[in-house]
């Protein structure tokens, strides 16, 4: 694809906090964007040039946002695939609807990782508890059984410790296709995000520290404990994985540190959360990273010049946010939704470390 010019119109399949995020940046690009999302009011609505209001695999919807766009992005994985691939014989569609395939079930994901040589968490495809079972007593010791899709925030999880009955279990999660994992006895989680250009250039940030609560990103911290080595070694890693899928766009890859070394925990195929910080400290951010590689332009320069830590503002912790701008350091983003629901993302912070 050639370079996207001046005035040219994105579409992003998506209009939470992330597709607000990248029309941002788009804008600053001099781009138009166009968002697809159920919600007309939703978070990218605010910033954007055109809404269109409308189920996520609604056909004609996507035909609309096709006729739009001179290149089409999603900013999450539950875009159901079928339908983007034939968005793509249409119009550009970044990151390839292949790479979505991959990050968008477990089971795929982790099996693709081992089959480039990247060690994941031992783990097996479970479709019945018979299955599970099984599965439970060859990994032995305990045990996270997740959804193979649609899972996030910690959300379609359970923790599975006894030998049997794991019949409750693999119903709370809807009796619906799963993988059981075993349960990495990590010393601290830590994230990479990295771009890929249309012409193959690849550019890293450093990697964050991250914590989270209750199944959701609370902090990342840059650099954290991750030592330059492990930063070379989490970089490498995320190289290969968008050679591999031959990537185009911004990607986070998430790993556990254990006393053996790095494993995989899952690939987003999108800017990600643990990734917010680059706005603050780095020349070029994530979103505005993504916004080059989708319009085929060159990549920018992942160098980020200080220490920070990025908090997740969640639930009622937006209110009174404006008041974190008492800290000079401090740099807010507020995604403008409307109700603070318990566990919902609001805004971020990030803060700059000064040694
Ligand atoms: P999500 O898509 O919801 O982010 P993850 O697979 O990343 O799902 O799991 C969320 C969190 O749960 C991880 O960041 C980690 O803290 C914990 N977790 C997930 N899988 C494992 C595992 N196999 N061992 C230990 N902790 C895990
Ligand atoms: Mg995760």
């Amino acid at each position: 694809m050639s370079a996207l010019s001046l005035g040219a119109t994105i579409g992003i399949i998506g209009g939470g906090q992330l597709g607000r995020m990248l029309a941002l940046s788009a804008a600053r690009l001099g781009f138009r964007v166009a968002v697809l999302d159920p919600n007309p009011d939703c978070a990218a609505a605010q910033v954007a040039n055109q809404v269109i209001a409308a189920p996520y695999d609604d056909p004609g919807a996507l035909g609309r946002l096709a006729d739009a766009s001179a290149v089409v992005t999603y900013e999450f994985e539950n875009v159901a695939v079928e339908p983007l691939r034939a968005l793509a014989a249409r119009v550009p569609v970044f990151p390839p609807p292949q790479a979505l395939e991959v990050a968008q079930d477990r089971v795929v994901e982790k099996a693709f990782l081992n089959g480039i040589g990247i060690p994941t968490a031992e783990w097996r495809a479970v479709d019945d508890v018979q299955e599970l079972d099984h599965a439970f007593q060859e990994l032995g010791g305990d045990c996270i059984l997740k959804t193979r899709r649609f899972g996030y925030d910690g959300k379609g999880q359970a923790t599975i410790r006894q030998r049997s009955p794991h019949a409750d279990a693999f119903e709370s999660l809807g009796s619906v296709p799963a993988i059981l994992e075993k349960k990495v006895p990590f010393e601290f989680e830590l994230s990479v995000v990295a771009a890929r250009g249309q012409d193959g250039a690849v550019a890293s940030y450093d990697p964050a520290e991250n914590v989270h609560s209750l199944g959701i990103l609370k902090r990342s911290t840059v650099p954290g404990r991750v030592t330059a080595a492990l930063a070379a070694e989490a970089g490498d890693i995320a190289a290969r994985i968008l050679e591999h899928l031959d990537y185009v766009g911004v990607v986070g890859v998430e790993f556990f540190a254990t006393t053996n070394g790095l494993l995989v925990n899952e690939i987003a195929p999108r800017v990600h959360n643990s990734g917010h910080w680059t706005e603050a400290v780095c020349l070029v951010s994530q979103f505005e990273q993504h916004v080059r590689a989708i319009a085929g332009l060159p990549l920018g320069s992942a160098a980020r010049h200080a220490d920070c830590v990025m908090e997740n503002l969640i639930g009622a912790e937006i209110d009174g946010a404006l008041a974190l701008l008492a800290d000079p350091d401090a740099v807010l983003h507020v995604y403008g939704k409307g109700e603070a629901k318990p566990g919902r993302k609001m805004g971020h912070v990030t803060r700059i470390v000064r040694p």
